[in-house]
C-alpha cells in the first residue's frame, strides 16, 4: 500500500540539501526506518515538476542494485513533494572521509565496483545521474554502498517522448528538438557519469578535490579553466599502475575516449581475476 504522511513520525534530520531537507522517519505501524526527502516548493510549479521528476527517476531506478530504493512519493497540503526511500544509516562518502580519513586502494576498489555496477544500471536505463560525487554516495551497516540524490538527474531517451507529443511527422525534426543537450552529439550524460566518477575516487584517495590544493577555497573561474584546458589530474606515485589506469579512462577530455560503465566493469582494477566472471 502506498505510504501516506499520516504513516510516517519524524525522528530526526538527516540533512539538507538544495531546496529539500532529509528525514529520518519511522513507519508507526510496521516499525520500519525509511529518510523521507522533502521538496519544499513553495506551491511553485516548476519545482514540483523537478520534485516529481525525481521521483519518476528514483522509482524508475529502483531494481538497480546500487541505487536507493524507492517506497514512494506523495504530497502535502502545502504542495511539497516527499520522497519516501530507503534509510541508508552510514551516511554519505563525504562524511566518511571528513571523519575517518582517505580510502585505501583496496577500499576504493570495492566502491568503484559498486558505483560502476550502479551507473552500469542507471545508463542501461537510459538515466544520466549527472551529481555524482562523495556526497551523494550512501553507506550503511551492511557495508552496502548505494548511489542517491537523483536531482538533477535526466531521462536521456526524450527522443520517444518529443516524438510522441510533436503533431506532425517526427522524421523532419531537427536533433535539438528530439533533446537540446545533445545538440551536436558533443553531450553524453553518460560519459559525465563516468568523469564525475573518476574525480570521486581520486578525491576519496588524496582527501581534497583533485584541481585543488587541501584546504584551498575553489575560484570557480580557474577551476573551470583548469577543467577545460589543463591535462585531465592524474594520481601521485604512490597510488598503483592498475588504480591509474582506471582513474586515468575515467578522466579522459574527449567523452569519446572515456570508457563506459560496463568496460570499467572489466578493468583490472575493480575485476582482479576477469577469468572469473
Ligand atoms: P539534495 O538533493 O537536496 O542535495 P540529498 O538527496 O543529497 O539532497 O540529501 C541531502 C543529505 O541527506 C545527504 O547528503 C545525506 O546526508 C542525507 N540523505 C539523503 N538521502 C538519504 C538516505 N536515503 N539515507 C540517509 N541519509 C540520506
Amino acid at each position: 500500500d502506498a505510504i501516506t504522511a499520516a504513516d510516517l513520525e519524524n525522528l530526526a534530520v538527516l540533512g539538507h540539501g538544495n531546496g529539500g531537507t532529509v528525514y529520518k522517519v519511522r513507519h508507526k505501524t510496521t516499525s520500519a526506518t525509511y529518510a523521507l526527502k522533502i521538496i519544499h516548493s513553495n506551491a511553485d510549479a516548476t519545482t514540483r515538476r523537478r520534485a516529481f521528476a525525481e521521483s519518476s527517476i528514483l522509482r524508475r531506478a529502483t531494481d538497480c542494485p546500487r541505487v536507493v530504493r524507492f517506497h514512494g512519493c506523495f504530497e502535502k497540503p502545502s504542495g511539497d513533494v516527499a520522497i519516501v526511500m530507503e534509510y541508508m544509516d552510514g551516511g554519505s562518502l563525504e562524511t566518511a572521509l571528513t571523519t575517518s580519513g582517505t580510502f585505501s586502494e583496496k577500499r576504493l576498489a570495492a566502491v568503484a565496483r559498486d558505483i560502476l555496477e550502479g551507473l552500469a544500471c542507471l545508463h542501461a536505463r537510459n538515466i544520466a545521474h549527472r551529481d555524482i560525487k562523495p556526497a551523494n554516495i550512501l553507506v550503511n551497516s551492511q557495508g552496502e554502498v548505494k548511489i542517491a540524490d537523483f536531482g538533477v538527474s535526466k531521462l536521456m531517451c526524450r527522443a520517444l517522448e518529443a516524438c510522441k507529443s510533436y503533431v506532425g511527422t517526427c522524421a523532419y525534426m531537427s536533433p535539438e528538438r528530439f533533446d537540446p543537450e545533445a545538440s551536436g552529439g558533443n553531450y553524453n550524460g553518460f560519459a559525465a557519469d563516468i568523469w564525475s566518477l573518476g574525480l570521486t575516487l581520486f578525491e576519496l584517495y588524496v582527501g581534497h578535490f583533485p584541481f585543488l590544493e587541501t584546504g584551498q577555497r575553489p575560484d570557480w573561474a580557474t577551476l573551470i579553466c583548469a577543467i577545460c584546458y589543463g591535462d585531465p589530474p592524474s594520481l601521485p606515485e604512490t597510488a598503483s599502475a592498475e588504480f591509474r589506469s582506471f582513474v586515468e579512462s575515467c578522466l579522459k577530455k574527449e567523452s569519446g575516449d572515456r570508457w563506459t560503465a560496463a568496460q570499467l566493469l572489466t578493468h583490472p582494477f575493480v575485476c582482479k581475476d576477469p577469468e572469473t566472471h
